[in-house]
């Protein structure tokens, strides 16, 4: 048993309120191995933004749930000797059962997701109660996320056919019986690098993508109904097309790519959403730079020299995102 207290970690309970009341939202970002590790650090400590480190069961079945623990650890320590101890979360993305949240509680994660929009409400209401019901009632505690309303897309073991809105409704009933702490709603973002199939989308004049817009008349609603309280955007990427014809140029195919316009999420940022989950955008940026070495120097055959232009791309979109989409520099 460790607290993510022993680890250097904090939950998410102040840093939303502040977040809540500044008009930012904390970056949410998507870790499994060193490199992505250390260029999260390294952006949000030169950006001086707290940070949400996440890791989905997928995640954690790749790279071992004692080595992220320590990943984890490694991460608070790296900040410090970077020189500024920005505050540091370790989050379970998409918590399926009871069992994996306690699981990550009792290894130092400060924060998990069990993720119950897949239930009925019922179901979603009681298995979401009792996560809450043990990670609050921890010495040290742990906050945690809900679902209300489901997303379409794939990311790791989530994965749905069709999306249907947060029924602002149910929004108060929710809360107040789970407890949660924040809750993750359904207003149009997607899993994944194609979040729209090309119909729903229109293109401009180079025929590329562009998106529907998200449903803020909901995340309206919904703030009517619950004023103040943490809401959390899943897949917010945005999938840069430079990216994208980085990775096509250099002999990848990744056909109708379409995300979340960054003025969009800026402008949820601003609102009580007030964690952006970005995932895709960082899969995109190591894809796109190593195809971009391999192919431009076909002699090399040492990984740091292949995964460090990787990384160097990582941090680059990482301080960006912080800077100009979310709003969490300088909150540290
Ligand atoms: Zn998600």
């Amino acid at each position: 048993m460790t607290s993510y207290k022993e680890l250097g970690l904090v939950n998410t309970k102040e840093l939303f309120k502040k977040a809540v009341s500044g008009g930012y939202a904390l970056p949410a970002y998507n870790f499994n191995n060193m490199e992505q590790m250390q260029a999260i650090i390294m952006a949000c400590v030169e950006t001086k933004s707290p940070v949400i480190l996440q890791v989905s069961s997928g995640a954690r079945k790749y790279a071992n749930q004692n080595i992220l623990k320590n990943m984890a650890r490694g991460a608070v320590e790296y900040a410090h000797e970077l020189g500024y101890d920005i505050p540091i979360v370790l989050h379970l993305d998409h918590g399926d059962s009871f069992e994996l949240c306690k699981d990550c509680i009792e290894t130092g994660f400060s924060s998990v997701m069990i993720d119950g929009s897949h239930l009925s409400y019922d179901e979603n209401v009681a298995l979401t109660k009792k996560v809450c019901d043990f990670a609050h009632s921890q010495k040290d505690y742990v906050t945690v996320e809900g679902e209300l309303g489901v997303l379409a897309g794939v990311e790791d073991d989530v994965s749905s056919e069709h999306s249907h809105y947060t029924q602002p409704a149910e929004v108060i009933d929710f809360v107040g019986k789970t407890k949660v702490d924040s809750l993750a709603i359904s207003i149009g973002t997607s899993h994944g690098r194609a979040k729209f199939k090309p119909e729903q989308c229109t293109r401009d004049a180079n025929g590329i993508l562009i998106p529907p817009p998200l449903r803020f008349d909901i995340l309206e609603e919904v703030e009517k109904k619950i004023p103040g309280f943490p809401i959390v955007l899943h897949g917010s990427s945005s999938v840069p097309i430079e990216y994208v014809h980085m990775i096509e140029k250099y002999g990848g195919k990744l056909t109708d790519s379409v995300g979340i316009p960054e003025e969009q999420l800026r402008k949820a940022a601003k609102s009580a959403v007030c964690k952006i989950n970005i995932d895709s955008d960082g899969r995109l940026a190591m894809t796109a730079l190593i195809r971009k070495i391999l192919i431009e120097k076909p002699d090399e055959f040492d990984p740091r020299k292949i995964l460090g232009p990787a990384r160097d791309e990582l941090k680059k979109l990482y301080s960006h995102k912080n800077k100009n989409v979310l709003g969490s520099a300088g909150q540290a």
